[in-house]
């Protein structure tokens, strides 16, 4: 139990990567607080945080918006009494490539992926900082490093989360917080599910592990971002992509 009676926040935490990075952390003992925009998904996933007899409350949550997320942010305290670790997982993805993309297609996926992660980031500083613990993970992605054709605002926006990840590291080491990204590769969830199926075979030809990874290889990852194993870490981009990106 490496987080035993931990509390974290999972935004994005209905379903997929946060659902499942979720599910890691009450198994390994901590209690959840849930963030996400889809109010049913939410609370199918916390009936089954509570099943594995650990304390869980999910808030509809829009991460662009900072009221909502202070708020939500402070009925946690209340309920759960303090936050250990927060996890920004909430992103989407609105592709196209630059010559046909919209100013509306660029600012929404900015705003969810990049500035709702400052958002979130900057609700939980100030109790982190009182209680001079915490841990926090930023989920980037493996574009965010090497760029992807039709994909210039998310690349754009995880190469922003790597920024800010390694930021917040630096402005919040002194009161013993961390702040580390991952950067998956391609994981097999719904986001992945809708690339057509010629893409899908390319990739995986790409991939030199063979095949699509799994929202759990992202979970482990964050697991030990945020257990004690990885006391001396942080500002630290953790790939996991089945060596795609070598
Ligand atoms: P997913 O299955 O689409 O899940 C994302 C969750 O975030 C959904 O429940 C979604 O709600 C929620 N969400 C969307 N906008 C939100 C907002 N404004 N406020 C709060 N919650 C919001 O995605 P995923 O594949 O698990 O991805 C999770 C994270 O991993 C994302 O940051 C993604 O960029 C990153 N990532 C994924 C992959 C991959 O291959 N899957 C690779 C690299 C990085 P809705 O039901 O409304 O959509």
């Amino acid at each position: 139990m490496v987080l035993k009676d931990q509390i974290a926040i999972v935004t994005g935490g209905a379903r997929g990567i946060g659902r499942e990075i979720a599910l890691a952390f009450a198994k390994a003992g901590a209690d959840i607080a849930l963030f996400d925009v889809n109010e049913q998904l939410l609370q199918g996933t916390v009936a089954e945080l509570r099943g594995l007899g650990r304390r869980a409350e999910g808030y509809v949550v829009d991460v662009t918006n900072s009221a909502q997320v202070d708020e939500a942010v402070g009925k946690a305290l209340d309920k759960l009494g303090r936050i250990d670790i927060l996890i920004n997982n909430a992103g989407i993805t609105k592709d196209g490539l630059i010559i046909r993309m919209d100013d509306a297609q660029w600012d929404r996926v900015l705003t969810i992926n990049l500035k709702g992660t400052f958002l979130c980031t900057r609700a939980v500083a100030k109790p982190m900082m009182k209680q001079r613990r915490g841990k926090i993970v930023n989920i980037a992605s493996i574009v965010g490093i090497i760029g992807n054709a039709g994909q210039a605002n998310y690349s754009a926006s995880k190469a922003g989360v790597i920024g800010l990840t390694k930021t917040t590291a630096k402005e919040l080491a002194g009161r013993n917080i961390t702040c580390n990204a991952i950067a998956p590769g391609f994981i097999k969830t719904e986001m992945t599910d809708a690339l057509p199926e010629g893409a899908k075979q390319k990739l995986l030809e790409a991939i030199p592990m063979g095949s699509l990874g799994e929202p759990k290889d992202v979970a482990e990852a964050a697991l030990f971002l945020v257990s004690e194993a990885a006391r001396y870490v942080t500002g630290h981009v953790l790939v996991v992509d089945g060596g795609l990106a070598m």
